[in-house]
């Protein structure tokens, strides 16, 4: 009954003769109600999946970050919550901003020895660079110099890392065994809270408090703490030497120094309680740690620092959930607003066109992370995994062969003395 010509497909349905406007008619709407449908299928579809994947929170910062975004003043809960936050943070590096201390904190620090280590590896930096050829730029400036000096004192001979502190009565050990209200004078110098400690002798048994200050310059005194103590004591110090410096906050519960190189014309990334200069991939790459948001406060301005430490967000970034993008910008403008409000043009134009080179240094970082990943991606490229591995392999068929031939030129004499 159906006939066929020779170019239909087999889908095409038999055409009565005569009845070709009213069967074109019904096709139409046929097709359209099936396309409709499947359009309402996809619309519900993708809101359940939506619904599913994240109840009511943002999207994931790695799928925007290639999307320009305008700054929005914050409006919803979770972005006023981090605004609160984030402007109180940003008063850590204010605080700092005392000439009188600052003054005073330099007594605090044996300068004429960081000077002299200073000078002599400046001069190092220098006679490098003379070797390489009249036109090489020494790799770090003699104030960068200073800086490191700092670092290397402030660590080894300074500072004092704390977990549970030693009992002040026998020295022994102690126990966490929880908070308590800090005590008049320990208020009175910041403290806000106080962890209490019992001694682990069992003969002493002595309580001992370890209160939590967040003045930089108590720090001089009690010279001791954790990572929040040491980055607020030591960026104060990077202060105080003459260098401009920002405090970083970590949202994965870490902070550290950024120090500004009038040398290089860049933010310098710089970590006491490590030991560390310009090593920024040091927590993603080294401690293969994920991270959300590094935020950079300084007296002078704010920024997000991210993508410094952070370059290839598929592989070490966290989903940013604590505000909305457009809000997060929007924040950060206005703190830098805040801190620059009383400037002179001539500052802030400097500061402005300083916040551009460091735009250009970020969009630069995550342009040569996707770069590496896609040439690690081409067929015939060595994966650097595979790499590792092979080397891990290698090795270990040294070590069995090391072993045979240990075991065949030992069994001789063992069994002469059997
Ligand atoms: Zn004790």
């Amino acid at each position: 009954m159906a006939s066929r010509t020779p170019t239909s497909r087999g889908r095409r349905p038999a055409v009565p003769e005569g009845l070709n406007e009213t069967w074109a008619k019904d096709l139409t709407d046929q097709f359209r109600r099936a396309l409709s449908t499947k359009r309402m299928n996809t619309l519900t579809r993708n809101t359940t999946q939506q619904q599913q994947q994240s109840p009511g929170a943002p999207p994931s910062y790695s799928s925007l970050r290639n999307i320009p975004l305008v700054a929005t003043a914050p409006s919803d809960r979770n972005s006023l919550r981090f605004r609160s936050m984030l402007l109180s943070l940003s008063n850590t590096p204010c605080r700092w901003e005392n000439p009188g201390l600052l003054d005073e904190a330099l007594r605090s620090i044996p300068l004429e020895r960081i000077y002299d280590q200073a000078q002599e590896e400046s001069d190092l930096y220098l006679a490098e660079a003379a070797s390489l050829g009249p036109n090489t730029k020494p790799a770090w400036g003699y104030q960068d110099c200073v800086v490191r000096a700092l670092m290397k004192w402030f660590k080894r001979h300074f500072f004092q890392w704390i977990n549970n502190p030693k009992c002040g009565a026998c020295h022994a050990p102690t126990i966490a065994v929880g908070m308590a209200a800090p005590l008049p004078d320990e208020q009175a110098r910041g403290a806000n809270r106080v962890e209490i400690y019992q001694c682990s002798n069992a003969q002493c048994q002595a309580h001992e408090r370890f209160p939590r200050y967040s003045d930089a310059f108590v720090l001089l005194q009690t010279r001791r703490g954790r990572v929040g103590e040491w980055a607020n004591c030591f960026s104060m110090l990077c202060r105080a030497v003459g260098s401009r410096v920002r405090w970083v906050w970590n949202s994965e519960d870490h902070v550290w120094t950024e120090v500004y190189s009038e040398h290089r014309k860049r933010w310098v990334h710089v970590d006491a309680v490590e030991e560390v200069w310009d090593q920024p991939l040091l927590y993603t790459h080294g401690w293969k740690k994920k991270l959300a948001y590094c935020i950079a406060f300084s007296a002078d301005g704010c920024q997000d620092v991210t993508r410094r430490y952070v370059r290839n967000f598929g592989k070490y970034g966290l989903p940013r959930t604590k505000a909305q993008e457009s809000a997060v910008l929007h924040i950060i403008a206005e703190i830098k607003n805040m801190r620059r409000r009383d400037m002179n043009k001539t500052d802030k134009f400097r500061l402005e066109g300083e916040d551009i080179r460091e735009d250009k240094e970020f969009r630069q970082n995550v342009i040569e992370s996707l770069s590496r990943e896609i040439c690690r991606m081409l067929p015939g490229r060595p994966d650097a995994d595979m790499l590792k591995a092979q080397e891990r392999a290698r090795e270990a068929q040294l070590a069995r062969a090391r072993n045979q031939h240990n075991a065949q030129s030992f069994n001789p004499r063992d069994q002469q003395q059997q």
